[in-house]
């Protein structure tokens, strides 16, 4: 039986937020936002949740999050690092026991069980899956003088969200490689594994409700998808 684990994000500063209260802390409807992704997958197949916080923030997430919510899965706290991929580095090396890992923004709390069902299939059929959806506005690329250059075809262009899914071994290796490198300027999960390996990389749905948190106009968004589910 193939076994799986989460990551889940919840390190990052939240400077988009405007506020003193980290975005992951804020609350949707009574919970903080980690609440939401961290209860998705603690219903999920999935076995273990490792959750990667803030530097100062374990003891925090320990009682006020993992007790608190009775999450049983969640066998791990780690602290995170600089950028989001220092972040999953640390959290893919506390990774105790798995075949295939889900590396999820602790930020989108809109992750459900048909997103975590359909991600570990396709992660087992090609290895690698990342999750988004098409993208709804036309999109240019834009020179830096500020003219538009060209206009890609929106049919191939698809806004990319968590959970990314691949075979542990695999992530792991090219995450190490990339640490090693010194690479930068890495915004997924799927862009180590392109760079480090060239391994294809499915693309399945997402939702267009699986939104990221991120300025305070997505928490009005946020609490309108909650109360009109
Ligand atoms: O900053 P961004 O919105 O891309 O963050 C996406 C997710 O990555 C969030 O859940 C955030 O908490 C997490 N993150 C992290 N460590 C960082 C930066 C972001 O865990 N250094």
């Amino acid at each position: 039986m193939d076994k799986y684990a989460a990551i889940v994000l919840a390190a990052g500063a939240g400077k988009r937020m405007n506020s003193s209260v980290r975005k992951q802390y804020m609350e949707l409807a009574g919970k903080p936002v980690l609440y939401y992704s961290l209860k998705a997958f603690e219903e999920s197949p999935v076995s273990e949740i490792i959750l990667v916080v803030g530097a100062g923030e374990i003891e925090y997430c320990r009682q006020e999050i993992a007790e608190k919510y009775n999450f049983t899965k969640i066998k791990i706290i780690v602290e995170g690092g600089k950028e989001r991929y220092h972040s999953v580095y640390e959290g893919l090396k506390a990774v105790k026991n798995a075949d295939y890992v889900l590396i999820h923004d602790g930020a989108r709390p809109f992750v459900d069980k048909d997103i975590i069902h359909r991600s570990i299939e396709a992660a087992k059929l090609y290895g690698a899956c990342v999750t988004g959806m098409t993208v709804k506005d036309t999109i240019k690329i834009v020179d830096s003088n500020g003219f538009a250059e060209a206009t890609p075809d929106r049919s191939h262009l698809w806004q990319i969200q968590t959970p990314q899914t691949f075979f542990y071994p695999l992530i792991y290796e090219a995450y190490q490689k990339m640490i090693a490198a010194g690479d930068s300027n890495v915004t997924d999960d799927a862009m180590v594994l392109e760079r480090a390996t060239g391994q294809a990389v499915k693309v399945i749905e997402g939702s267009y409700r699986n939104v990221k948190i991120t300025t305070p106009e997505d928490l009005l968004v946020a609490e309108a998808f909650l109360t009109k589910k």
